[in-house]
């Protein structure tokens, strides 16, 4: 239902975010520059949204007394980390305001509920079947052929709770790899690009889609986001409608990234979705008018959503685990916008800042 008559959460108000990495952290960034406060939830000492927020519970996530207490404190409740328990979202939403709802977390939690979810909205997915079992996986793998790509249905981020088979012989090996945690199969997807749509929708029921990007991934991990995407504008076309039309059908009150591939024919196929600001979207902080955080924290709070409207192209790298060391280096670039989210412990592959350079937009380069 949408509910156009919900009032604006005024500037003032306090945020609550679940979560408090370096999505949490932006995000509180960008909603002190609205003139909100921002009380950050999350089990980790030391989370890189506890230094910028205004107040901090550090609880599991599963603490009824400490969830009581933030639901009292705060005047809406959020999240930058989708892997909430049903039951603590359920006990938040009893108390307080929640955006975006369960359901659309609920969906997002799930591979298999993620993806019957876009078949159902007419968005077309890499062909997967549900693996609960060692025989259940062999029958899949008969019916997909190879290679294929087993991924756990909770939890995976990274490409963690992943294992590709080549070979049918494999099949015991990849169910031990994700030590048998309930699963899908998915055939491989021979694409030529991997490319993510942002989109935000507000309860007033406003929507607003940020310009394709192009995405580069290395060992699984995104590595560098390119805008504007090399594609054909019917294909950018294509993924903008399938977000917007994603947004609509959830009820969606909030921020979603939906990543995709350009298969091979052509075809866009979604991979997956977050309802939450998104790595692939860090670009949108230097190069448009309203960046995905701030979107994020209008769409949460009800206000009017920003222009999406890119003003300079863009290509953000990201920087992992000791690569933040060459601060020095990457400044000596004048223009290199450095973005370091605080953490104190640079473990090899773990996301510790990013780096966007922008670079003019001439009228003729489309969208
Ligand atoms: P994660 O939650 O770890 O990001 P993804 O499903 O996005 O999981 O997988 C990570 C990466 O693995 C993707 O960005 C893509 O490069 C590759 N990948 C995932 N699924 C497929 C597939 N069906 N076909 C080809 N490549 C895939
Ligand atoms: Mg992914």
């Amino acid at each position: 239902m949408t509910q156009t008559s919900s009032p604006a959460i005024a500037p003032g108000s306090t945020i609550g975010i679940l979560g408090g990495g370096q999505l949490g952290r932006m995000t509180a960034l960008a909603a002190a520059r609205l003139g909100y406060r921002c009380h950050v939830y999350c089990p980790e000492a030391g989370s890189p949204a506890f230094a910028v927020a205004a107040a901090v519970t550090q609880a599991p996530y599963d603490d009824a007394a400490a969830l009581d207490a933030f639901a009292a404190a705060v005047d809406v409740v959020t999240f930058e980390f989708e892997n909430i328990p049903a039951a603590s979202v359920e006990r938040l939403a009893a108390r307080t305001v929640v955006r975006p709802s369960w359901k659309v977390l609920e969906t997002a939690q799930d591979r298999a509920l993620e993806k019957a979810f876009f078949s159902g909205i007419g968005a077309p997915t890499a062909p997967w079947k549900p693996v609960d079992g060692l025989p259940q996986l062999t029958e899949a793998i008969a019916a997909l052929g190879v290679p294929c790509i087993l991924k756990t249905r909770r939890l995976g981020y990274d490409g963690k709770g992943q294992a590709r088979i080549n070979h049918p012989g494999e099949a015991a090996a990849a169910w031990a790899a994700i030590a048998g945690a309930p699963a899908i199969l998915e055939g491989y997807v021979a694409f030529s690009r991997e490319i993510s749509a942002i989109v935000a929708r507000s309860p007033r029921g406003e929507v607003n889609t940020f310009d394709i990007a192009e995405n580069v991934h290395v060992d699984h991990i995104l590595d560098t986001t390119r805008i504007p995407a090399q594609i054909t504008p019917e294909q950018a076309e294509r993924a903008a409608a399938i977000a917007h039309h994603a947004a609509v059908s959830l009820d969606l009150q909030g921020l979603l990234a939906i990543e995709m591939f350009v298969a091979d024919d052509g075809r866009i196929l979604v991979n997956e979705m977050a309802p939450r600001p998104h790595n692939s979207g860090h670009w949108t902080i230097d190069a448009c008018i309203t960046d995905q955080f701030e979107q994020f924290v209008r769409a949460v709070c009800n206000l009017r959503l920003g222009s999406t409207e890119r003003h300079s192209n863009a290509e953000m790298k990201n920087l992992l685990g000791r690569s933040i060391e060459n601060w020095d280096s990457i400044l000596s670039d004048p223009k290199a916008k450095l973005h370091l989210y605080g953490k104190t412990e640079a473990r090899e592959g773990r996301k510790m800042g990013h780096v966007t350079r922008v670079f003019p937009r001439w009228k003729n380069d489309g969208k």
